[in-house]
């Protein structure tokens, strides 16, 4: 496969925990033709990292409403659960950097905290975490006894190994300056999986070349930690494109919850796709 530096490289990454909506199919259009119009390559991506909540059966879903669409992407699809080595060799960087800890909190502990202090800062993405763990010195310890523990990024220690204003450039906001404080220490890795959506999001969008990431709006502020994490390890920062969000006709997001707006209920009532694209993207 070429990997042409000069070449457009745009990518649609779905979680599978659940059927694709209308709002996805916008999303993955605006991906596919930018990169058709440009020359460039469209990649999909299977962000699965929780195999929990991840399903195989949701996973077909979205190769099959994707064609459905008329969308074609190059194989082979990377699936995010056939690559937790390239995560982990990532999180070892930033150990052997001294920007992460481990956290051995249980929600309960951050909740009780956040209850206990004066002022709880929220960010985007809820109360940011109150810091128990940063610089724990029994965290020696209680790692060798096997204690279950996340990773998180030691944003204040981060930031000044990187030691200048980071920004990016986004085709809807402009040039914008990260503002990672929002939302904190954030998880690099998981009790129970040994990454995270911020991490692995980074590591594959490095390894796979994309150069435009075109994502929901509602993805703005993680890009704020993203950019971060790019410095630390030493990758470039792609040009972002955040869109608006479809809503339906209540002015509200589609969710995957409901049935009623998933590709797949569209298809069995018949409905030309060629009309959905027309009514997503009227001319
Ligand atoms: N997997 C994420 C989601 O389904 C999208 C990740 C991204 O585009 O950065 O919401």
């Amino acid at each position: 496969m070429s990997t042409d530096p000069q070449q457009l490289v745009t990518r649609f990454a779905p979680s599978p925990t659940g059927r694709l909506h209308k709002g996805h199919a916008y999303s993955a259009l605006l991906a596919y033709h930018r990169a058709r119009e440009e020359g460039g390559r469209f990649l999909l991506r299977i962000e699965d990292i929780d195999t929990v909540r991840c399903r195989n059966e949701f996973v077909d879903g979205i190769f099959e409403d994707l064609k459905w669409l008329g969308l074609t992407w190059e194989e082979p699809v990377r699936r995010q659960s056939e690559h937790f080595s390239d995560y982990q060799t990532a999180l070892d960087r930033l150990k052997a950097m001294g920007v992460v800890y481990p956290c051995f909190c249980t929600r309960k502990d951050i909740q009780r905290e956040i209850e206990a202090a004066e002022s709880a800062p929220h960010g985007p993405d809820g109360p940011i975490y109150p810091g128990i763990c940063r610089g724990r010195a029994d965290a020696v310890p209680l790692l060798a006894e096997g204690k279950p523990h996340a990773w998180r990024l030691d944003l204040k220690a981060a930031l000044e190994h990187i030691g200048e204003p980071l920004s990016w450039h986004d085709e809807i906001k402009g040039e914008v300056t990260a503002k990672p404080e929002e939302l904190g220490d954030v998880v690099l890795a998981r009790k129970d999986t040994p990454t995270s959506y911020h991490l692995s999001v980074v590591v594959d969008d490095t390894l796979q070349h994309i150069t435009h990431i075109i994502r929901g709006e509602d993805l703005f502020h993680a890009t704020h930690i993203h950019v971060v994490l790019q410095k630390l390890l030493g990758y470039p920062t792609p040009i972002y494109h955040h869109h608006g969000l479809l809503l339906d006709e209540h002015g509200e997001r589609f969710a995957k919850r409901n049935k009623s707006v998933t590709l797949e209920s569209l298809r069995a009532r018949d409905i030309d796709p060629e009309a959905l694209i027309h009514s997503i993207f009227p001319r």
